[in-house]
Formats: structure tokens, sequence, C-alpha cells
């Protein structure tokens, strides 16, 4: 698609990408949060929570642009017009995304329209998905005596078409953690087995991660497919595979029920 552009105006507006962390507000940086109170415009997504959309200034245009997999609200390339235009024509323009902008967030692709179109930008990091879930989940990604490192991928690109590479994702020494994939967890376990995964391995689905709502779903990979399938889950869903996921019985210390009087109250 082609860009559409106005000439000589665009000195008047600046696009920061934001990223809004996984749900709880308390994880928004405080430099996020001195953005968005500043904002003109705000161009969110689906994934970023309410309590976060209420920090935004009321006089600010507030536009949702959210994807949901199988429900596009707005392509890509609209989204992409809709960015430029609006930092030709306003201030402060807020491109608010859930978790880490740069992580799954198509936020690379998002930036390279405004460097066609000239547009200044700033980029403000945000507590990804995988390690809000680990935290609040007491799943801690990597550990001396289970796992030396960590992969994120995503399970949401046609997996059929585009197969992934199950042999580097079944080391056992290693921990998987996947985005957008509960509706692929069958292809997923299959995949992992087959590459040599043990069946047995320790797998959680963690649904609504930092918020009251959150749920974990923990089990072994053999029934990864099984976990997908639970009536209670709801999304957004993280999957997290490896032996890392067994500390969580000890670990897990996020009550959720009482998650908005999370901070510790003393002496009164
Ligand atoms: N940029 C985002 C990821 C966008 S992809 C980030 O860095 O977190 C969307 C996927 O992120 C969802 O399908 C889900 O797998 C995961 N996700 C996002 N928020 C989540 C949450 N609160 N709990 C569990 N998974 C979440």
């Amino acid at each position: 698609m082609e860009l559409i552009t106005l000439p000589r105006q665009q000195e008047r507006g600046k696009v920061w990408l934001v990223g809004a962390g996984p749900g709880d507000v308390e994880l928004l940086t405080l430099k996020a949060f001195r953005i968005l109170k500043q904002a003109d415009v705000v161009l969110y997504d689906a994934l970023v929570s309410e309590d976060i959309m209420a920090l935004v200034p009321v006089a600010a245009e507030k536009i949702a642009v959210g994807k949901r997999a199988g429900k596009h609200s707005a392509a890509q390339d609209e989204i992409n017009q809709l960015l430029v235009t609006k930092a030709y024509t306003r201030k402060n323009v807020v491109r608010l995304k859930g978790g880490d902008p740069f992580i799954f967030g198509r936020g690379g692709e998002e930036l390279e329209t405004l460097v066609e179109a000239g547009v200044a930008f700033e980029v403000v990091p945000g507590i990804t998905a995988a390690s809000g879930t680990s935290a609040y989940a007491g799943i801690p990604l990597t550990h001396r005596d289970h796992a030396q490192g960590v992969t994120f991928i995503t399970g949401h690109c046609k997996l059929a078409s585009r197969p992934l590479d199950w042999q580097s994702y079944a080391n056992s020494q290693n921990t998987l953690v996947i985005y957008m994939g509960i509706l692929n967890a069958q292809t997923i376990k299959q995949g992992l087995i087959e590459a040599g995964r043990a069946p047995a391995t320790p797998v959680a689905i963690v649904s609504k991660a930092t918020t009251h709502e959150q749920r974990s779903f923990i089990g072994t990979l053999d029934e990864l497919d099984q976990l997908a399938a639970s009536p209670q889950l709801r999304m957004p869903a993280l999957m997290i595979i490896g032996e890392v996921v067994g500390l969580a019985q000890n670990l897990n210390w996020f009550n959720p029920q009482s998650a908005n009087c999370n901070v510790a109250q003393t002496g009164q």
C-alpha cells in the first residue's frame, strides 16, 4: 500500500511506540506513564488493559486498533497509515502495545513506515508477557539446575506451510515460551515430542497473567492439547514448556483474587 503524506506538516508530531506490559497497571514503566500523560492521541491494541487506558488523559483521542486471532479490527496497512496521518496532524502520538513492542508486536514494521514518512519516533520498552507470566506464575525461565537458556517463539504462524524447527526447540535443557500458541497446541505437542522432547516434560498454560483473572493450567507435554482446550481458559494465554515449570509448586506466590490490593500494607 502506498503511504499518503502531507508536505510541510511533519515537524508537528512525533510517535512514541510504548510497551504497556502484560496487564497489571503497576508494571508500566515510569517513562511510559509520563508519555501517556502527555498524549494527544493514543492508538492502542486489544491487549492493553482497561486500567492502563484509564491513565490516558480524558481529552486525548483514543483509537482502538486491536487485533485478535481471526478478528482483525484494522489491517496493518491501515494502522501504519493512521500513525503517519496522526503524526502529521497531532503533537504527541502514542502507539500503545501490550507487553513489549518489539516482541511479536509488529513494532518494527510500524517504525519502518514512520521512517519512510519522515516521522520522528521513540521506543519505550515494556515487560513482555513471558516475563510477566514467569514472575506471577512462579516459573523462573532459567535456573542453574533446570534450564540454561530460554527461547521465545510464536505458535501463530501457519505451522503447516511454514514449519517450525522443532529439533532446535526440543532441547531438554532449554525453556520454551510460546506466544499465540493455544490454537496450535496439538501441532506443538506433536512437533516437540517427535523431535525428542520427553512427553513428561512439565508445561504451563497461563491465561490473563498478572491480572486478577490469572489462571495457570499445569500438566505435561503430552497433555498440552487437553490443557489448551480447558473450558475455563481465557485469552490471552501463554505456554511455558520445560523443567522449570515444576518450580511453580513452591514459588507460586501470586494470589489473583487479591490482585487489586497487592501492595503490602505496613504499620497501620
Ligand atoms: N508484544 C506482546 C506480545 C504480543 S503477541 C508482549 O511482549 O507480551 C500476543 C500474545 O502474547 C498472546 O497471544 C499471548 O500468548 C501473550 N500474552 C500477552 N499478554 C498476556 C497475558 N497477560 N497473559 C498471558 N499471555 C499473554
